[in-house]
């Protein structure tokens, strides 16, 4: 771990709601801030999550299900202060071979799964004047990508919404911000041949996929106090590979 621990008791210290917390990059920001010292739980369909986190069983398909998620960790934890909009998935093909289907399953869960956190999230963190909404967008959402409309379409509407909760709760002390991952190393890009990750690796100016401990470093410096006058950013944690953007 590369974070500084935090006592339990230090008021830096956060309820945090990770979506998508079995693996990848969700499980790397909930450990991460677990061991700095936050009180974690995080999402779950399939698996498990990371020791000492709480895990709560959650499709963000389904609006009653992030609501039964976010009462159960209120009445565990008390009220979410940070909300992590990480749960995505891919259903990559060439537009003209793509459902709507394919088109469906991935903007519900990515966009408008990360819109019904942010919306549940939204009443408590107005009440307590604290809150920290983020989202894990994509460099794919303002490069583009050939064969996932659906997918950088997701990522790019992402942007929008965490600018526009910046605009609306701003004033009520809330802080809404996008992390835009590069090619990390996770099941999801798992499927890359050794042959594409060496051509997209080329492209990358630090020469290698990242870790997603490199997204889990950006996402707890958001959370923290040194973070607290940004908002509305979107952050690039590419390697350099989206620059210009
Ligand atoms: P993984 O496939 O490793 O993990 C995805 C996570 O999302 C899993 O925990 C999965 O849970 C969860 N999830 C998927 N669908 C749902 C759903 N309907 N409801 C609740 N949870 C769900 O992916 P990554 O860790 O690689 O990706 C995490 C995020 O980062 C995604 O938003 C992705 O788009 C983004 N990203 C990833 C990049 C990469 O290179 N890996 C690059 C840029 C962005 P379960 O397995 O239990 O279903």
């Amino acid at each position: 771990m590369t974070t500084t621990p935090r006592s339990a008791e230090s008021a830096s210290s956060r309820t945090v709601l990770v979506t998508g917390g079995s693996k990848g990059i969700g499980r790397a920001i909930a450990e991460t801030l677990h061991a700095a010292g936050h009180r974690v739980a995080a999402t779950y369909r399939s698996g498990d999550v990371p020791a000492g986190v709480l895990g709560v069983e959650c499709d963000v398909t389904d609006a009653a299900q992030v609501d039964a998620a976010f009462t159960q960790v209120e009445s565990a934890l008390g009220p979410v202060e940070v909300v992590v909009a990480n749960a995505g998935i891919t259903r990559d093909t060439l537009v003209l071979r793509m459902s709507d289907e394919d088109w469906d399953a991935v903007i519900s869960t990515n966009l408008t799964g990360s819109f019904r956190v942010a919306k549940r999230a939204t009443r408590g963190m107005m009440r307590a004047r604290f809150g920290r909404l983020i989202f894990i967008s994509s460099v794919v959402g303002l490069l583009g990508s050939a064969g996932q409309v659906n997918y950088a379409s997701s990522k790019a509407g992402l942007v929008g919404m965490a600018r526009s909760l910046a605009r609306e709760l701003g004033s009520r002390g809330v802080t809404a911000n996008v992390v835009a991952p590069g090619f990390i190393v996770t099941d999801m890009t798992a499927e890359l041949g050794e042959d594409l990750v060496k051509k997209y690796s080329e492209q990358i100016p630090l020469g290698r996929m990242g870790s997603t401990d490199d997204i889990a470093g950006v996402v707890d410096f958001l959370i923290s106090d040194a973070a607290s006058y940004v908002t509305g950013a979107v952050i690039p944690v590419d390697g350099g590979l989206g620059m210009g953007h």
